[in-house]
């Protein structure tokens, strides 16, 4: 087992990780860029060390400095959390070059899946469900609305570098083709430094439906069962839970194995989530594969009664897995609280937070980095916190949710728990009836 691991990322995840760490007895290092000095991850690790200023691509993207870091203490593996270099293929190799153990997917299963366009022609051949759409990469637009009359209208563009929802765009007539591609490519240049688009039929109504899975050095794969990732603003998640509302029995066998078999068809070393749309029909297509362990892994952990992030190390360690699949025993709901305005079209609010009462209690659980009198730094994403409520019924774990949410004090910033609260009243989303198009409709 590792002696001792760096984390090279910040925020809750940092901590999520530190916290296991410990229980596992395994030394911790925290990296930090200079706005993150007073953050909780570096207090509750073992050892900090600072690896630049607040900027990303000076800091938490700074592979010379983090490797330099891991050397310095020496760590004999390194955890990247969610985002910066966790799904970054160069990352991954030049740990692998200087004998740090990368707590994660290889350089090449992360090549594999990381261009979204080739990741589906993989999936495609080991016989998982793909949306039709263009096989690789567009060309030009003429091509494109060729393609988009042979599969069809309502079309979606999509960035073959994406993610966090952007460079994509829907397209309903030809007429509109021209203007869509435009933009779908200036954005995903600007964000990806890659403006490869391709297309996909798009679904209309669909839920997101994600397979968790975990495969060890041996080959073996197995299912940790479904998130429903469905309550998405600008395609980006604001709650997940499990199970899915939507899922039944026979569904998750067939998605779980389909998950599976992807996972198989490049080796999937790590944890890993196989990411699903599924139409009304309980018909189910891949989407993408994230080799990462993702935000809203706690929902997981409490429903099946495990810890990811341990199995991710384990795994990492060389431990072969099980091999058996799990299925939910729980009901776990997450809410993802962020420093942002939602009455102002959810505008990021960072700042001081004057005070700060976290809930608590039977089947609460809260993944946060802040503090009371902690400065949110500008510079990254707005996550601060997770609250993630578990029960035996949905119906019971939504109560909780709505208990927990209205005791959680956070003063001197603007947060999204008002929204929540409001979301948590509304008769559909109670009723589990939703879509990925639920928030285009959802008056807050
Ligand atoms: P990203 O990696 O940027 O998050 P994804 O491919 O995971 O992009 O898609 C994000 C979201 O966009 C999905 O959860 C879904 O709501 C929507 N979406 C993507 N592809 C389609 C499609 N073909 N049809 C309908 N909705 C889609």
């Amino acid at each position: 087992m590792f002696k001792k691991i760096l984390i090279a990322n910040r925020g809750e995840i940092a901590l999520r990780v530190i916290r296991t760490c410990k229980e596992m007895g395994i030394k911790t290092v925290a990296v930090y860029s200079t706005a993150d000095r007073d953050s909780l991850h570096v207090r509750f690790a073992d050892e900090a060390v600072c690896i630049g200023p607040p900027a990303s691509r000076d800091s938490y993207l700074n592979i010379p400095n983090i490797i330099s870091a891991a050397e310095l203490t020496n760590a004999d593996a390194i955890h990247p959390g969610y985002g910066f270099l966790s799904e970054n293929a160069k990352f991954s190799a030049i740990c692998a070059e200087y004998g740090i153990k990368f707590i994660g997917a290889t350089a090449e299963q992360i090549n594999s899946m990381g261009d979204k366009a080739s990741a589906k022609d993989t999936m495609k051949k080991a016989g998982v469900p793909i949306v039709p759409g263009s096989e690789g990469l567009l060309t030009d637009v003429k091509q494109g609305i060729t393609i988009a009359n042979k599969i069809g209208y309502p079309v979606i563009l999509k960035a073959t570098a994406g993610g966090g929802g952007r460079g994509m765009r829907i397209v309903w007539k030809d007429e509109d083709f021209e203007h869509a591609w435009d933009s779908a490519k200036a954005e995903s240049g600007a964000a990806f430094g890659n403006d490869g688009l391709y297309m996909e039929k798009y679904v209309q109504d669909p839920r997101h439906i994600e397979i968790q899975v975990v495969g060890d050095q041996y080959g073996k794969v197995c299912h940790l069962s479904e998130r429903d990732c469905s309550i998405q603003r600008r395609h980006q998640k604001l709650v997940e839970e499990a199970p899915s509302p939507f899922m039944t029995e026979k569904l998750r066998k067939k998605m779980g194995e389909a998950a599976i078999k992807g996972a198989k068809a490049v080796k999937y070393e790590g944890a890993g989530t196989v990411e699903f749309l599924v139409d009304k029909d309980r018909n189910f297509y891949f989407m993408e594969m994230n080799t990462r362990i993702q935000v809203e892994h706690p929902v997981t952990e409490e429903v099946i009664n495990f810890d990811l992030i341990k199995e991710q190390i384990k795994v990492a360690a060389g431990i072969p897995i099980s091999g058996k699949n799990y299925e939910p025993t729980m009901c776990a709901i997450e809410c993802r609280i962020n420093a942002e305005d939602p009455a102002n079209n959810f505008r990021p609010s960072p700042g001081k937070i004057t005070n700060f009462h976290s809930p608590g209690g039977h089947g609460v659980r809260v993944d946060t980095h802040v503090y009371s009198g902690y400065s949110i730094p500008p510079n990254y994403d707005s996550m601060i916190a997770k609250v993630i409520c578990m029960a035996q019924t949905r119906e019971e774990a939504l109560a909780t949710m709505e208990r927990a949410l209205s005791e959680f004090v956070i003063e001197g910033i603007k947060t999204t728990i008002p929204f929540h609260l409001k979301l948590l009243k509304d008769p559909n989303f109670r009723a589990g009836n939703f879509t990925t198009k639920f928030m285009e409709t959802f008056e807050y």
